[in-house]
């Protein structure tokens, strides 16, 4: 799976270049603000039709441009596909595989990517939503379904806490509150079922990967956390959507009173625990860093095994902020597939990898 290459034009500040990429490894270099993460940010759409950077299309819109572009040959499963996306600010986005209109969930099943950035270093330390995240977007690649039901879900949610929040001041809008709790119920009994078979891979591929990393000391282990009232997350749809149901109920009084959405598949996480205890809590900065590590590229695995061909890595500016040690272990386990690094100093980076490099400056290639 690769990229071969990606002409941008009005997109972020690109006003108009080209760049050819090896299918092994490519450094991404230049000083800060030059347009490394736009450029990875640009590589990311063709795998999703969305950034990971922003909800708003017109952000991505070039300052004094009409609209962007994104066109890029690439190649997967000995497939080649011109992908092009185009954004017109207060219109849809026009996506195309080969010439035929697609809509960015269409897109997966196509070229995948893994993206790895700081915060992504932080996935152990932060809040839920960074876990939720890390399985919205590998689900949503590789199950085309998923992304569409990630997608209803959180139109749902946004209609419901809408109803939560003004009720007050329209009482009438309470009516059609349980249709919304129904519906959302339904949705989650569906994510709730990917969610927890993706966990379960995740934690088989991450657990091997990790024992390495650490040198044998640490035990790495994931458990899917969802609605307590799911007995279990692998049951029959219809046994979760009652289980689901059964904790709506219980908290529709308190969802009406706080005015908030108390139940649901939006609050689900990823329990993380080394040597049996919560690494969030328990955990060192370091183990926290490796275990972090650990899952990314064990989301790499999961794309192999699923799709038979490595998924493009991209790693953008998290090798600077990883010691020695650690930098080996990420630039020796990258091995095969095109791998895509941003950073400000090469470090010697190319030299170990062989990897191209690419000097970016002010939106240029030079
Ligand atoms: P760093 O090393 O600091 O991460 P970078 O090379 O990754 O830097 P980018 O995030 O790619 O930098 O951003 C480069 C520049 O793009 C920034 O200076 C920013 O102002 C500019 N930029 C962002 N959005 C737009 C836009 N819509 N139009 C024009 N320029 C933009
Ligand atoms: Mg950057």
């Amino acid at each position: 799976m690769k990229v071969e290459r990606i002409a941008l034009s009005g997109f972020r500040n690109y006003d108009q270049e080209c760049v050819e990429f090896s299918g092994a490894t490519n450094v991404i270099k230049g000083e800060n603000g030059q347009g490394k993460t736009n450029l990875l940010e640009a590589v990311y759409m063709l795998t999703c039709g969305r950034s990971f950077r922003t909800r708003l299309d017109r952000e991505l819109v070039g300052f004094g441009f009409s609209n962007a572009e994104i066109l890029a040959d690439t190649e997967s499963h000995g497939r080649e596909q011109t992908i092009k996306i185009v954004m017109t600010p207060g219109q849809r986005k026009q996506i195309t595989v080969n010439a035929v209109k697609k809509s960015a969930s269409e897109l997966s099943g196509g070229l995948n990517s893994v993206l790895f950035c700081p915060d992504d270093l932080d996935l152990v330390k932060e809040g839920a939503s960074v876990r939720r995240r890390l399985m919205d977007t590998a689900i949503g690649q590789l199950r085309p379904n998923y992304a569409k039901l990630a997608a209803e879900y959180s139109r749902l949610y946004d209609q419901k806490s809408a109803i939560l929040r003004d009720w007050r001041e329209k009482p009438s809008l309470l009516e059609t509150l349980d249709d919304f709790s129904a519906r959302m119920c339904a949705v989650s009994a569906r994510l709730i079922r990917y969610r927890a078979a993706f966990v379960k891979r995740l934690a088989a591929a991450a657990g091997p990967i990790h024992r390495e990393f650490s040198g044998g000391a640490d035990e790495l282990e994931l458990q899917y956390l969802t609605v307590s009232t799911v007995r279990d997350p692998f049951s029959p749809e219809r046994e979760i959507f009652y289980d689901v149901c059964e904790h709506q109920e219980a908290h529709r009084r308190a969802e009406i009173e706080s005015g908030q959405c108390l139940t649901g598949a939006h609050k689900d996480d990823i329990a993380i625990s080394i040597n049996g205890r919560s690494a969030r809590t328990f955990g060192s900065q370091g183990q926290k860093r490796t275990a972090a590590l650990s899952i990314k590229l064990a989301e790499r695995e999961i794309f192999l095994q699923e799709t038979g061909e490595y998924p493009v890595l991209l790693l953008d500016d998290v090798l600077s902020e990883l010691d020695a040690k650690r930098q080996d272990y990420v630039l020796n386990r990258i091995g095969a597939g095109q791998t895509l690094i941003t950073c400000c100093e090469d470090d010697g980076i190319a030299k170990r990898t062989g990897a191209r490099v690419l000097t970016i400056s002010g939106g240029r290639l030079i």
